[in-house]
């Protein structure tokens, strides 16, 4: 059975005001511990057959974590569970963290994808965003990778943060261009309510950005990423041929997962379950042997079907449908008024968004669920 693994390390210096993660604030005395309890974690799901053919360690920032505590995580998948001998290997560092030491010492370990959360190559837009790096230390993070022999290499961007002028934007976007790195993830900023920009936005101090003006710089950045040769492959996803992210493709083509660690969620046997965010619990837990899920829910066919539906109508190549549902789309007026605009595609019984429905994906979603169920 194909099998991805995420493991949680949900320790950083700081929190950065849009940020709604399971983190862990300093507390660096217990990243040996947490280490421990995640090696426990894996070994918990032995009776899982793998082989794991894809892992992704994210956070959080797991570049802040010795290598060595690294390596015994990674060593509890590959004894326990397998690793598959092609298997994508992902790690998620900041920029700040890392130096060709430590990409070396990656290597070593057997990771063989770097993703750097870069977020923007301008200082005013990193100060926006209150990282804790500079633009030229994504700039060393990703030759340090390079010369450390990494070939398959992420930057992460962040999009329409309020108050980052345009120009900053486009320069952010030409100069990762230049760099030249294997895939571009690109997420519009979203408020999430918890954090300090949602506490910001209700006292009136932080102005979101409207719809339109989103969609007009996404429509920018696409130009500019397609333009230079990346494939447009998932709604916030760019990658050069044959380097889509294969962790990020299972979750929205169903492959199963299990994710340890705080607040980890899983995918297995057709049950999405979750695990606590506090972290003592968590560590008490594992220390005493139990399970540190608090949540799960089995997913009933017709919630299945939906997710199947969303999911693809996130990836250029969308979702395959039944013979039924490809029927009520072709008695649908309005499905060909989509069709029609641009918005939309169905190729046999394939039906994806283009990358101009991209922008509209959860509308556009919306929409074809209710026509897909009810033929309206
Ligand atoms: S570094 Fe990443 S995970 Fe940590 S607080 Fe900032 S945004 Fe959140």
């Amino acid at each position: 059975m194909a099998l991805g693994l995420y493991i949680h390390v949900p320790f950083c210096p700081q929190r950065c005001p849009y940020c709604s993660f399971a983190t862990v604030i300093g507390q660096e005395d217990r990243h040996g511990l947490y280490a421990e309890a995640i090696c426990r974690e894996i070994e918990s799901w032995i009776h899982l057959s793998g082989p794991v053919e894809t892992v992704f360690l994210g956070g959080g920032t797991p570049s802040q974590v010795e290598p060595v505590l690294i390596g015994q995580m990674l060593e509890a998948a590959q004894r326990h569970l397998g690793l598959h001998p092609d298997a994508e290997v992902s790690i998620e560092v900041n920029p700040g963290t890392v130096d060709r030491e430590k990409f070396a010492m990656l290597k070593v370990l057997g990771f063989n994808r770097i993703s750097i959360g870069a977020q923007s190559l301008r200082d005013a837009d990193l100060r926006l965003l209150g990282r804790q790096h500079s633009a030229a230390d994504v700039e060393r993070a990703y030759a340090a990778a390079r010369a450390a022999g990494f070939t398959n290499l992420s930057l992460d961007l962040v999009a329409n943060v309020p108050g980052a002028s345009k120009a900053d934007w486009h320069f952010s976007v030409k100069r990762a261009i230049a760099l030249a790195p294997e895939h571009l993830s690109v997420y519009s900023l979203t408020i999430e309510e918890g954090t300090v920009f949602a506490q910001r936005q209700h006292q009136g101090l932080l102005r979101p950005i409207s719809d339109d003006g989103q969609a007009r710089t996404l429509e920018w950045t696409d130009a500019q990423l397609v333009a230079a040769g990346y494939e447009h492959y998932e709604i916030s996803n760019y990658a050069r041929l044959g380097y889509r992210s294969r962790h990020n493709w299972g979750y929205w083509t169903g492959v199963p997962y299990l994710g340890v660690g705080l607040g980890a969620h899983s995918f297995i046997a057709g049950q999405r379950f979750w695990n606590t965010r506090d972290l003592n619990a968590y560590l008490d837990a594992m220390h005493q042997g139990r399970s540190p899920c608090i949540g799960e829910e089995t997913i009933a066919p017709g919630t299945a079907r939906r997710e199947r539906l969303w999911l693809g109508l996130r990836t250029i190549e969308g979702v395959e449908l039944t013979e039924q549902e490809v029927g009520r789309l072709h008695s649908s007026r309005h499905f060909a008024e989509l069709e029609k605009v641009g918005y939309t595609a169905l190729e046999g019984q394939r039906l994806h968004l283009t990358r101009a429905g991209f922008l509209l994906a959860d509308a556009l979603s919306l929409e074809l669920e209710r026509i897909v169920e009810e033929g309206q």
